[in-house]
């Protein structure tokens, strides 16, 4: 397989520093880290986890965003990582080729189409 590992590696520098940047304006909207709010999340137990929910909805939102913004700069790291060692368009549950078009759509795919499906399957 012959993927562009350059073009790909300037797409996801991009989109790292365009999350980073994201990141950064929720981070000055709302100051203290996203650690202390899953301390506490997780200290409040699951029954209390939907009251907690409805009442902060707001804040909810904005740290969820801010979670699902973390993790997608870890997705971002990851697929720079695979581009250092080589294995850079592979899946990492089966070692399939994940194809070009797919990483067009999401250069941090880290997983085939098939696997990513069910692992959504599962939750
Ligand atoms: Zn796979």
């Amino acid at each position: 397989m012959s993927i562009d590992t350059d073009r790909f590696r300037t797409l996801l520098t991009e989109e790292r520093e365009r999350v980073q940047r994201a990141l950064t304006h929720l981070e000055d909207e709302h100051p203290g880290s996203i650690e202390d709010e899953t301390d506490e999340l997780a200290t409040a137990g699951d029954n209390h986890m939907s009251d907690m929910a409805s009442a902060t909805l707001d804040r909810e939102i904005d740290y969820s965003l801010e979670a699902s913004s973390e993790q997608h700069l870890a997705e971002i790291d990851a697929a720079l990582r695979r581009l250092d060692d080589g294995t850079y368009g592979k899946c990492v549950v089966g070692g399939e080729d994940i194809g070009e078009e797919r990483l067009e759509a999401m250069p941090w795919a880290s997983l085939c189409i098939d696997h990513a499906r069910e692992r959504e399957q599962r939750g």
